[in-house]
């Protein structure tokens, strides 16, 4: 606990002077009286920093000639998108759904990206129906179904190609994309890229604006990016001399890790966008390539750390010579990350108690053994049930990943902004759980 007290994990995350934990300011106790638990808060001015540190950085290497676009499958509800509308950015998305929201919202259609592996013909004429600025391609049967598209709506879509550098980032497997055995994009080392690229320059209703690579995700690695870009712009140049194109537009995806735990470096991003800067443009000159709008995919990094989750604990079971646990009102529902990646946490228990603590594991409420939010962490000893424990950085992949599983209703989004706090999601009722029920 004193250690805690000199450093919490985050800047937005203290303990007042009743010793109640605050995120954003606000006490954390007050809030899960106010809204009820589980509940989920968002910081709307460290989401807002967040955007603004890619943007300003962005600006100052690159001018104009780049783009910062928000990978909303992280966190995708209708604030969000008006948030990023605000703060000049350009979104991804993955789905009709997700497109959907975002245009409900009110978010300029140009400004839309379209990944997927697998589009279905739906979705591709949702997405040409609106007008969105742009898609990217992952594969050859994708690209054939959106050129016909195309041609039945009238209209020349801008594309872009996604390609796998063969680049293996060195985080868990299931984030790790850029590889050539991955099942996004066509590899380079194998040949398949260059000949998607040909069938591409061959659509008559496509315009290829340029290459999509994504890496991976959680990146921490110094070098990844420069490693990616000693690929893509070679290949670039090679495009060029066997195709006679020049394409104008590079993305390299999303991805610089975030703190979930104090053993995680804090990633100074204004500083490794300046490296990514120089190193492109550095190997475009080498190459007499003319610098490409550059395109960066953040996610997570742009909504991890405003995140955080409060819950009510329910139950505490100690297991003499085995293994304590606290048992709360969500889990695995509202965060399948543990669940899915064995992803790290930091735990705090939001009334500060001056005692000895205990490690316990922090499990959910639902029907699965593998319903753990955070394995061992430590809490007051005296922990019970009605107590509020507070799971930090959870923006990222938690709304978004949510499920009914056990018919269990889904959190509510709550902002928290230096005036106050509002709903952005309201808390899903049971009535809203049968209502698809025939
Ligand atoms: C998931 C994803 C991102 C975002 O990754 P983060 O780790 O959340 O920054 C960006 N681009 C693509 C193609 C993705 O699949």
């Amino acid at each position: 606990m004193q250690g805690e007290m000199q450093k919490m994990l985050s800047g937005n995350i203290d303990r007042n002077e009743r010793g109640h934990l605050t995120f954003a300011g606000h006490d954390t106790v007050a809030l899960a009286e106010q809204y009820g638990t589980p509940l989920y808060l968002m910081d709307e001015t460290r989401l807002r920093e967040n955007c603004r540190l890619y943007r300003d950085a962005f600006r100052r290497c690159f001018g104009e000639n780049a783009q910062v676009l928000y990978a909303s499958k992280a966190a995708a509800f209708r604030q969000i998108y008006r948030i990023m509308a605000e703060e000049g950015m350009g979104v991804d998305t993955v789905s009709a759904g997700e497109i959907r929201t975002a245009l409900s919202a009110g978010f300029p259609a140009e400004q839309i990206y379209f990944h997927g592996n697998c589009k279905t013909d739906a979705d591709i004429r949702c997405a040409v129906e609106n007008r969105i600025g742009c898609f990217v391609v992952d594969n050859v049967e994708e690209l054939l179904a959106l050129n016909a598209e195309a041609g039945k709506a009238g209209i020349r879509q801008k594309i872009l190609l996604r390609v796998t550098p063969g680049i293996d980032p060195h985080t868990y497997a299931a984030v790790n994309t850029g590889c050539v055995d991955s099942k996004f994009g066509a590899a380079i080392e194998t040949g398949q890229a260059m000949e998607f690229v040909r069938e591409a320059l061959a659509q008559p209703n496509l315009e290829l604006r340029g290459l999509h690579c994504h890496v991976g995700s959680q990146v921490f690695g110094e070098d990844v990016y420069l490693r990616t870009i000693d690929i893509m712009v070679p290949f670039l140049a090679e495009i060029r001399e066997k195709l006679g194109c020049t394409l104008p537009e590079l993305n390299l995806g999303g991805g610089y890790g975030v703190r979930y735990t104090a053993d995680d470096e804090q990633i100074d991003i204004p500083a490794r966008i300046a490296e990514v800067a120089a190193h492109l443009k550095a190997k475009s000159a080498e190459l007499d390539f003319p610098l490409p709008r550059f395109l960066m995919e953040p996610g997570r990094s742009i909504v991890a750390d405003a995140g955080m989750t409060l819950y009510t604990v329910g139950t505490v079971k100690r297991i003499p010579g085995y293994k304590n646990y606290v048992a709360i009102d969500g889990g695995m529902g509202d965060n399948p990350r543990f669940a899915l990646y064995e992803s790290r946490y930091t735990v705090y228990h939001a009334e500060n108690r001056e005692e000895p603590e205990t490690a316990f594991d922090l499990v959910g409420r639902y029907c699965e053994s593998g319903d753990i939010v955070q394995p061992a962490v430590s809490l007051p000893d005296s922990i019970r049930r009605g107590d509020i424990v507070a799971v930090c950085t959870t923006g990222a992949y938690n709304y978004s990943m949510a499920s009914n599983y056990n018919r269990i209703p889904r959190p509510p989004v709550v902002m928290l902004t230096p005036e106050g706090s509002y709903i952005a999601v309201r808390r899903e009722t049971l009535d809203d759980l049968t209502a698809l029920d025939l």
